[in-house]
């Protein structure tokens, strides 16, 4: 058992090795799995008391799904496992020194092993501004704003006069066409050309005006080309406006400037770029330029071997010689590997061999009829892919409830384009867009 100072309360004191895990995400509650049936006592420490779906946070933001779809509170899907003790608690820093992980209440909970596993928040390029202007969808608050924003632009422009003002109100820029904002703008156009029209009696939602903005040169880079292209075509088909090559120099209030153009847009929504957690920070150790911590091939942090770190907030290279990415899979199969090597050196074996990353597939929506899929060995797009999309998303949802009230609200908005997450969530009187 560690020995550094102990001074949260509620938390059992026995004899066993204490391995601390900071972030109840994929990664996290994947060690949480691979550590079954270890002898260890198990401290899974969040700041929020929700583990969350992040790939379908965006259903969220445009009125698909309902915030409890996508997030199950973490001490209930922990409660067979006797061996973990749940916190709800924000870490501040680390005591490599005395073993102790610290908390923004002024406690400290001590570890004999520590993993962190803290995901990563959007990142603006060096420009915070940004931020106030064009938020960012990392979590279920974030969701709920960008929501009651787009809902609410709906709902001024019905009652704006002023034609130049009302155009602005119906113009939603989206910055960053990876799978984030090609399904954020595929789906905004979907709920402004099929969802809303027959509720608004002064505007026509259909003449929405959905902009995706993207540095690069195609859509959904790293995609195989012929994706990216049919990926363009379908969005475009959908009546989004697509601007490539031409990277965002300035955001404020209301208006977005891209290469040579200005665009007045009440909503503008980044999807663009991410920034670790300050796990790095917290240890005082080499990052790369997007703050992860350039970790071993073993997945400890340098310097460190009882404290490991994985998913979204490290960098480690992919067998083929780029980097492993930042999604979902990648984070779970790390977890499963830090169980892993938790188990064998609480067995005495001194080896420590590498994590190597297998690329399982890239799926992404585009509108509510259409996806694109890249497994390597097979390509596939359209009708087939969205429905291989859909399975694999409910598939990955926690519980019967949460499958069921997915595919229900999924069939609703197939078939009858009705979207039952519609609510602008913010105090009365406060629904003007400022
Ligand atoms: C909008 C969006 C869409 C995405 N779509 C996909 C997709 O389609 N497919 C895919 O594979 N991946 C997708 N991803 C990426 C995927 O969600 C991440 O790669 C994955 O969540 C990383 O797992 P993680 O465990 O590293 O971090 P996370 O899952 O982010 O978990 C980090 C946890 O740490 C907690 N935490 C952070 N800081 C602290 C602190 N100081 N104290 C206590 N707790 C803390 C957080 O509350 C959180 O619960 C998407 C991400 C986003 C944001």
């Amino acid at each position: 058992m560690a020995v550094g100072a102990e001074t949260a309360r509620g938390l059992h004191m026995t004899k066993r090795h204490r391995v601390v895990i900071v972030g109840a995400g994929f990664g996290g509650l994947s060690v949480v799995k691979s550590l079954k049936g270890a002898p260890v006592d198990i401290v899974v420490i969040d700041q929020r008391n929700h583990h969350l779906f992040q790939p379908l946070l965006y259903q969220v933001a445009t009125a698909s799904l309902a915030p409890s779809e996508i997030a199950w509170p973490i001490r209930s899907m922990l409660r067979n496992r006797r061996d973990v003790t749940t916190m709800l608690a924000t870490v501040i820093g680390i005591d490599t020194a005395g073993k102790g992980v610290l908390l923004a209440d002024g406690s400290q909970i001590s570890y004999d092993t520590l993993v962190l596993a803290t995901g990563a928040r959007h990142g603006y390029f060096g420009h915070d501004e940004w931020e106030a202007f064009a938020p960012g969808l990392k979590t279920i608050e974030d969701a709920t704003a960008i929501r009651g924003q787009i809902l609410a632009a709906f709902e001024e422009a019905e009652l704006e006069t002023d034609p130049v003002r009302q155009r602005a109100l119906l113009t939603f820029a989206i910055v960053g066409a990876g799978p984030t904002g090609v399904e954020l703008a595929g789906t905004i156009a979907d709920l402004a050309r099929d969802t809303l029209p027959r509720d608004f009696r002064t505007i026509d939602t259909r003449g929405a005006r959905v902009l995706l903005v993207e540095a690069g040169p195609e859509v959904l880079n790293g995609y195989p080309e012929e994706l990216s292209t049919y990926a363009r075509h379908a969005l475009q088909k959908l009546g989004v406006e697509i601007s490539l090559g031409a990277p965002v120099t300035h955001i404020g209030e209301g208006a977005i400037t891209f290469g040579e153009r200005r665009v007045e847009a009440k909503t503008i929504i980044w999807a663009a770029g991410v920034r670790a957690s300050p796990a790095a920070e917290w240890l005082d150790v080499a990052s790369d330029r997007n703050g992860r911590i350039v970790v071993e091939p073993d997945l400890t942090v340098p310097g460190f071997p009882a404290v490991f770190a994985l998913g979204d907030t490290v960098a480690i290279g992919a067998p083929d010689g780029s980097m492993v990415p930042g999604i979902a899979p990648a984070a779970k199969q790390e977890g499963a590997f830090v169980g892993e090597a938790i188990r064998r050196r609480l067995a005495g074996e001194a080896r420590h061999t590498p994590f190597r990353y297998r690329h399982q597939g890239s799926l992404a929506q585009i509108g509510k009829r259409k996806a694109i899929a890249d497994f390597g060995w097979i390509r596939l797009r359209g009708a087939t892919a969205w429905w291989l999309w859909g399975l694999a998303h409910i598939y990955f949802l926690v519980g019967v409830r949460a499958r069921l009230g997915v595919v229900l609200n999924w069939l609703w908005i197939y078939t009858r384009n009705e979207r039952a997450a519609r609510l602008i969530t913010r105090p009365a009187g406060e629904t003007e867009l400022d």
